[in-house]
């Protein structure tokens, strides 16, 4: 156990003395309760002191003060994450990233935009669009920070067709925790120099270090887009046809699989009806490209392939307000679920896309072992279940016996299917024991290895991952 060194008085003044603003400088009641969590809540620690940075030198000079006098810091976008990764689980300085949000270069020739970690993820997505270019990753939440989204690896609905965030970051300059600034990668499209530490980096969770600096790879924008809306009569059947889809060799941007009871809660967290309401399934798929003949062909032949499948009805949404509504309630799950239970924790596991129904049908059965409500949506493409269990009227206790048993046998499972702890929210602070649990023991020792060559005095963001 690393001991720190208890934030003082003098570490007070030396700080607001390195930031020179002392707005941006948040103490005792003047820090938010926000900043004890992230969007989820189960795990809750106070810093003693916030730093908005709003440049690299603020970063640099923080981390060399905390360095020096051994006191830990951890890294926060707009804390939207769901595994408690920029909670400080030791208390000390939080380095908030919003105000760090400037754009710094749009590289036509280049395709790369050069972006600083605060900017979110829909102003990145609108700034590029309305100059014609593509930023591809899509996760659910538009509202967290780029710096987030490189340091969870984050996933998204376009996974299927374009990957993930790694696969958008060509380069990253990077504050280490001894308060030294580096780049890794650049605007290069190929590197085989070494050891790929920037692709190290994407997904460490604030671990490594402080990402100030992102050169994004863009694409050129499609030019259309179509959604497929399919009913099939049960969970099943819908999910039975996405491996059938993926063998075929159509490339749907996005395949997301939906049950009637989620779309409910939906519906009733946004006030407006669901398009559709003659199923208890729903797959909902996305096909993109530079022209109507292009994605026609494709999505003429998943048509065929989901209807062979007993699908009972496939709607063609091409029209910009039923397109919306639609991706507006699968936008909205998360915390439609989170508006119809008292709590909820969450598993986000990844299993090969033929397992998917397997696992589905285990996690039916664990309600009755459990005896805990069990609500799933997610990523039928790739293989990303979003698996949440309810506590509603269930006393502490229950819950935490409930809940545990219920995460123990899903994780158990997913690792007898192949599968991996996390798809796309990361392990921070709630998944590390399950990690621990799934990976060879070997490579557990490898990762704090690499965490101990980056941070030897563990002042960055401890307790998280391994
Ligand atoms: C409704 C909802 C839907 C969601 N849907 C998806 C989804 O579809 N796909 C998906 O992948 N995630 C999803 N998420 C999870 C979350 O939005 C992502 O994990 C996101 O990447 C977190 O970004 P953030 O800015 O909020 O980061 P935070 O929550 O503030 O931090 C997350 C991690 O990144 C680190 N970090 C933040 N900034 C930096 C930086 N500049 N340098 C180094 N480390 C840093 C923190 O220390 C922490 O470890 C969803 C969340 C919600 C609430």
């Amino acid at each position: 156990m690393t001991a720190y060194k208890k934030i003082d008085d003098s570490d007070f003044q030396a700080i607001r003395a390195l930031i020179g603003d002392d707005d941006r400088v948040l103490t005792g009641g003047s820090i938010h309760e926000d900043y004890s969590h992230d969007e989820l809540g189960g795990t809750q620690c106070w810093p003693d002191v916030v730093v908005r940075v709003s440049s690299t030198e603020d970063v640099s000079a923080v981390m060399k003060y905390a360095f020096n006098n051994n006191i830990p810091v951890t890294p926060r976008g707009a804390g939207t994450g769901l595994v408690g990764s920029c909670v400080p689980v030791e208390g000390g300085i939080v380095i908030e990233t919003t105000l760090l949000n400037r754009f710094i270069e749009l590289d036509e020739e280049n395709l790369t935009i050069t972006v600083e970690p605060g900017v979110l993820l829909m102003e990145l997505a609108a700034y590029v669009e309305e100059r014609g270019f593509f930023y591809p990753p899509d996760p659910g939440e538009k509202s967290a920070t780029i710096g987030g989204n490189i340091s969870t690896n984050a996933g998204g609905m376009r996974a299927v067709k374009y990957g993930v965030t790694r696969d958008y970051v060509r380069g990253l300059e990077v504050v280490l925790p001894n308060g030294a600034v580096v780049e890794l990668g650049g605007k290069v499209v190929k590197n085989s120099s070494g050891y790929a530490l920037k692709d190290l980096m994407v997904g460490s969770e604030g671990t490594l270090g402080i990402v100030t600096k992102a050169t994004l790879k863009l694409l050129p924008l499609p030019a259309r887009s179509i959604s497929l809306l399919v009913p099939f009569p049960s969970l099943e059947k819908a999910i039975g046809a996405a491996p059938l889809i993926i063998k075929s060799k159509a490339v749907p941007t996005a395949i997301e699989f939906m049950q009637r009871e989620v779309i409910i809660d939906a519906e009733e967290y946004l006030g407006r009806k669901f398009p559709d309401n003659q199923a208890d399934a729903y797959l909902l798929l996305k096909f993109d490209g530079a022209t109507d003949a292009e994605i026609e062909k494709d999505y003429d032949n998943v048509a065929e392939i989901c209807l062979q499948q007993g699908a009972l009805d496939v709607l063609i949404s091409d029209t910009e307000e039923r397109n919306d509504s639609i991706w507006k309630a699968r936008g909205a799950f998360l915390e439609a679920i989170k508006g119809s239970t008292t709590y909820m924790d969450e598993v986000d596991v990844v299993v090969p896309r033929s397992s998917v129904n397997t696992l589905l049908e285990y996690i039916h059965g664990i309600q009755q072992i459990a005896s805990i409500r069990i609500k799933t949506f997610g990523h039928a493409g790739d293989g990303n279940l979003h698996i949440y269990i309810l506590k509603d009227e269930l006393s502490d206790e229950e819950w935490k016996e409930k809940m545990s048993l219920a995460m123990e046998l899903i994780y158990s499972k997913a690792r007898e299917l192949n599968g991996q702890v996390s798809g796309e929210h990361g392990i921070g602070f709630a998944k590390k024991p399950y990690l621990a649990e799934s990976l060879d023991p070997d490579l557990l020792e490898i990762m704090r290895g690499i965490k101990s060559a980056f941070d030897p005095k563990n002042i960055l963001n401890p307790h998280k991952i391994c």
